[in-house]
Formats: C-alpha cells, structure tokens, sequence
C-alpha cells in the first residue's frame, strides 16, 4: 500500500473528506428532528459548596440519544447545532426546559446553563431569557449563564451591551472553561461575571509532584477573590483532588468524585432530600452521563 504512495493517500483523504461531510449532514438533519420531537434531554450534575458539602447548584448539560447510534456528546452535536444554524432553537429550548425544572427545587438552589457565543452575539437573547424566567415562575438570580472566554473574539459594543442588558436581568454570570481560551485577563474587570470555573485540564494532574497545575489554581483562586467572585473546580475526580481544591480555596466542586449528571427526577430527590453530599469515591453510573 506504501507503493502507490500520494495518489492512494489523496484518494484516501478525499473519500474520507466526502463521508465526512456527508455524516455531518446527516446528523444534522437527525437533530433538527430531535429538537421536533423532544429527542433532547437536560441532565444536571450536582455543583457542590465546598465549606458546607451542600448542592448549591446544577449545571445543565445537553444529552443526545440518537435512534441508531446511541448517546452522543454536546462536544460533537453542539459544533454541527452552530454550524447549522439551529444552537439558537436549541439554546432556547434548553433554557426554557432548565427554568422550568430550576421551579421544582427549592429556591437556594441555582441551575447553570451554558451559552454559545451565537446565542450570547443574538440582541434577542435578554428577551428570550425574560420569557423563559416568567413562564417558569423563577427569580432571576437563580439562574446563571455560563459563557466561554470565546465571546470575547469579537469583542464590540454589542458584547458590553450584553453584559449590561443581562445584568440588568438579575441574572448571574460564570466564565466557563478558564484559562484555556485566548483571551487576556482584561475581560475580568470589564465583564461583570459572578464566577470563574476553573477548567478540568488544570485539575487533572494538579495532584501529581511537581505539576504547575496547583500553582496556576491558586493564582486563580486568588484573582477571583479579589474580584469578589467564586469559583468552581471543574472535573474532580478523585478524593486527592477534592482536598487539594478545597486546600487551595475553591468556593464550589463539581465532578464525578460527588456526581455524574442526573436525569432531572434524580436531581430533584438530590435536593429535596435536603442531604449534606459527602464524597464517597466515583460513583458507578451509566456511562452516558
Ligand atoms: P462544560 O460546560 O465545561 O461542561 C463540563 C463538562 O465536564 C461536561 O461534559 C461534564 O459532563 C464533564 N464533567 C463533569 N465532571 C467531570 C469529571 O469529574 N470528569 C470528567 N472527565 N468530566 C466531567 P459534557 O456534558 O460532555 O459537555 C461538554 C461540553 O458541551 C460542555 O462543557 C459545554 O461546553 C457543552 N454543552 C453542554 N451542554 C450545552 C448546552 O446546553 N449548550 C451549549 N451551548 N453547550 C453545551
Ligand atoms: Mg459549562
Ligand atoms: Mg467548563
Ligand atoms: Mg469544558
């Protein structure tokens, strides 16, 4: 096969590229059908407060069956969403659907929802916002967006005058994923975020000997504290991860070393229960969550 050298590798790639394409077709065509059908779930992954071990939020995760090949990851069908054109519908619909359970849980407790920098770039966002807090019956500040260091891409008066207009909505803000985006530290006084989730590629590993990682929390911890805000470890897994994230004064954990995402009956018994959440190792749930 290494004999015919470049022209079977071009033929290669191409046929590669074709069925590429051709898979991201489909697929969106499959999820435009989900989002007719009610093919979409919501899970929620406990967010836990450090001092106390009590659930003081879930965050929103989008949850994918597909009729032939099982669960898929928002990782893979949330990109094709923005490509197609559709993270707006979905977007919605997953705000509508996180205000209405966020109504069945006791009014301390928080949803997160995360935000593609589409939505967060649509003026119609606050407006939309308003309507699936009303029609839920919630207040606004137990709902919090959760926004990627990408929206600051293009930063212009439109992205200031987000900010403005969803503060003036009550609603809380969370910078997810940070730290590995491209944007300066400039942001942070700017945009009014109430915390800074700290990406899990910093906490796994900041166990081990000699890893930056630990480092790199601390200072953001500290930076965060400064600027009045809190934050969450994200993806801890481990006991030694825990202690090393509480150790170093994260205000929230959230990862599998507490909870997997849960259907949204499951969450609500989680809460309603009204249980102190104590770490008791990975639990051994499905692998779709
Ligand atoms: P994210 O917002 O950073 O969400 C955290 C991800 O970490 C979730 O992956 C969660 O299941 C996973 N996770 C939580 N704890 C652990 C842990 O202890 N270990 C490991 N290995 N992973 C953990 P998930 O659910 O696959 O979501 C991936 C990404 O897809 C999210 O990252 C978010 O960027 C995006 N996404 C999910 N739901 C939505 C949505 O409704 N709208 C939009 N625009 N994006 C979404
Ligand atoms: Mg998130
Ligand atoms: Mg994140
Ligand atoms: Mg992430």
């Amino acid at each position: 096969a290494a004999k015919d050298g470049g022209r079977g590798r071009h033929h290669f790639y191409a046929a590669d590229l074709h069925s590429d394409a051709e898979e991201r077709r489909q697929l969106e065509q499959d999820l435009r059908d989900a989002l007719a059908t009610g093919g979409l779930q919501l899970f929620y992954q406990p967010i836990v407060h450090t001092a106390s071990e009590t659930v003081a939020g879930f965050e929103a995760l989008l949850r994918w069956q597909h009729p032939t090949r099982g669960w898929l990851s928002p990782a893979k069908f949330v990109p094709i969403a923005e490509d197609a054109g559709i993270i707006a519908q979905i977007g919605e619909w997953a705000l509508r659907t996180a205000c209405h359970d966020l109504a069945s849980w006791p009014a301390s407790v928080r949803v997160a929802v995360n935000v593609s920098p589409l939505q967060f770039a649509n003026p119609a966002l606050p407006a939309i916002i308003t309507s699936a807090i009303a029609a839920a019956g919630v207040s606004p500040d137990q709902l919090e967006l959760e926004i990627t260091e990408s929206v600051f891409l293009n930063d212009d008066e439109g992205t200031d005058a987000m900010f403005v207009a969803l503060k003036r909505l009550g609603v809380r803000l969370a910078l997810d994923d940070f730290g590995t985006g491209y944007s300066s530290l400039g942001y942070l006084q700017k945009a009014p975020f109430n915390k800074i989730k700290i990406d899990q590629s910093f906490v796994r590993g900041a166990t081990a000997k000699g890893s930056a990682n630990a480092a790199i929390i601390a200072s953001i911890v500290r930076l965060a504290e400064a600027l009045g805000m809190e934050t969450t470890a994200e993806g801890v897994e481990t006991l030694d991860e825990l202690d090393l994230v509480r150790g170093l004064g994260c205000s929230h954990v959230q990862g599998y070393i507490y909870d997997k995402p849960l259907t949204a009956p499951e969450a609500r018994e989680r809460v309603s229960a009204g249980v102190k959440i104590t770490a008791d190792g990975p639990r051994s749930t499905r692998s779709v969550r």
